[in-house]
Order: C-alpha cells, then structure tokens, then sequence
C-alpha cells in the first residue's frame, strides 16, 4: 500500500486524532528517509518514530519512506505513543531504571495490540477507496 501524499496523510492524521482525542495536539506528520528517522530519535529502518514534547502537546510523527510495510498501522501505532505519553511519562518517573525497557517492551506489545485492533475496526479504506488515490 503506497503512502498517500502529505496532505492527504495530514488529513488523516486529523481525524484519526479526533477519534483518539488527542485533537488539541499539535502533530507534525511526514514521510521520513532513514537519516531523517534519526534526527527525531527513531532508528534508521524504523517504519515509523514519534518525537514528543507532552508538556508542550506537540509531536513529530515520521513515517518510513524505505521501510515501512503498512503505513497505516505504523502511523496509528505513533498516534497511540502520543495518546498515551503522560502515562508513559508517570510510569518512567515512577520505576527505576531495571524496569525502564521491560516498560516500553510491554508498552510498544500493548500499542501492537491496539493498533491491529483499531485497523481491523477503521481500516484505511475510510480514507482511501481506491488504491489509485494513494499517490
Ligand atoms: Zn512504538
């Protein structure tokens, strides 16, 4: 499934905001190569990475020009991170350090779950009806 454009991806972005209720955040959202993967602290072959400033409620969301295989889940995957950042945020503060990759270990399981999910409940054909639209 190819990436739409990045208005169309905005506009995505917007609604899949407003169901998860985080539609007051401001997101920046866009397709990304594999350096530009880095620069907002994701890995190289990452599909997708999120950089967020929750205080603030603004976020990068990057998606994998090279890597990503479902751009629609991975994007929805970033939007859980952002969803959930205060809670994430609490829990980090409250563990020490032992339990910090045991907590995004069964953070990122739990967002993997939902994101299936959600797909499988409002699949991206609510946006895009027709492959052909997607460039
Ligand atoms: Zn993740």
């Amino acid at each position: 499934m190819n990436i739409p454009s990045e208005e169309k991806l905005n506009e995505i972005t917007k609604k899949l905001a407003e169901i998860l209720r985080i539609q007051d955040w401001d997101i920046d959202i866009k397709t990304a190569k594999p350096l530009e993967m880095e620069e907002i602290g994701g890995y190289y072959n990452d599909q997708g990475a999120v950089n967020i400033d929750y205080i603030h409620k603004f976020a990068k969301v990057r998606i994998g020009k090279d890597s990503v295989l479902d751009w629609y889940k991975t994007l929805f995957h970033e939007l859980l991170h952002i969803q959930d950042a205060s809670f994430y945020q609490y829990l980090k503060s409250n563990c020490d350090a032992d339990n910090d990759s045991y907590l995004t270990k069964i953070g990122e399981q739990r967002i993997n779950e939902l994101a299936k999910s959600f797909i499988s409940i409002y699949p991206v054909t609510n946006f895009i009806k027709d492959e052909s639209e997607a460039n």
